[in-house]
């Protein structure tokens, strides 16, 4: 039986194995934090969770499947993908993971799904159209906010202006909104073809969408961490919604 749910695939994150953990996590593992299926299934749409391969054929397996895709957060690309050398601060991930969502993310701008980038994943999606990124907050000329908190508490707010014409203006329908913040690491040079929709009051660009796309928004901020705010719930909806219109 088929219900009318648009599937939504989103990638997860990736910690390789260390003799330091005990059972179950001391092997290598794939893990999503909550908040994202969650978000997923409030809003109508069915997660599944998409395990990092570097197979291309089971990314194609994957984009058979999926209705839209969802990049999540996560530790720092590799700095090689935007032609620097590693930052002392740049906490590496797993290189599995860079080289599945570098590819699932070429392959699935190929075949035009609607896409929705979260933080490491509008991060990701920038590299790909030849964008760069700040790897530090220090590195940033301007006198930047606090846009995270060495704790990774989770709670530090800045404001963001969206900008007026933006697909993202349109879904939240106001102009300043308070989002949360937990990166170091921000967009230097814009991707091709990307327009900034959102920055923070020290300027650092807080969500792009993709002209002439279905549907593409990539934020900085986790909106999945706050989906009791209304425009965290408005994102999720307006990007689920437009994948079940289009399955
Ligand atoms: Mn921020």
């Amino acid at each position: 039986m088929h219900s009318n749910k648009p599937v939504i695939g989103i990638t997860l994150s990736q910690t390789l194995p260390s003799e330091q953990k005990r059972w179950p996590t001391r092997y290598e593992f794939d893990w999503l934090g909550k908040g994202y299926h969650y978000a997923i299934e409030k809003s109508g749409g069915a997660p599944f969770g998409l395990f990092n391969t570097t197979n291309t054929t089971m990314i194609g397996e994957y984009l058979e499947r999926v209705d839209g895709l969802l990049f999540t957060g996560g530790a720092d690309l590799q700095p090689k993908y935007f032609g620097q050398i590693a930052h002392p601060s740049t906490l590496i991930a797993a290189p599995e993971r860079d080289s599945f969502e570098l590819r699932l993310i070429r392959e699935a701008l190929r075949l035009r799904k609607p896409l929705f980038c979260i933080c490491r994943g509008l991060q990701v999606l920038n590299t790909v159209l030849g964008g760069t990124l700040y790897q530090d907050l220090s590195l940033y000329p301007d006198n930047p906010l606090k846009h995270a908190d060495k704790e990774q508490t989770g709670k530090v707010d800045h404001k963001a202006t969206l900008l007026k014409g933006s697909l993202l203006h349109e879904i939240i329908g106001k102009t300043s909104i308070l989002v949360n913040s937990s990166h170091h690491q921000f967009v230097k040079q814009v991707g091709a073809g990307l327009t900034v929709s959102a920055l923070a009051p020290d300027g650092v660009i807080e969500a792009f969408e993709l002209d002439d796309y279905p549907f593409l928004i990539g934020v900085q901020w986790h909106p999945e961490r706050i989906f009791k705010r209304q425009h965290s719930q408005r994102l999720f909806s307006a990007f689920v919604e437009y994948c079940r219109k289009h399955a």
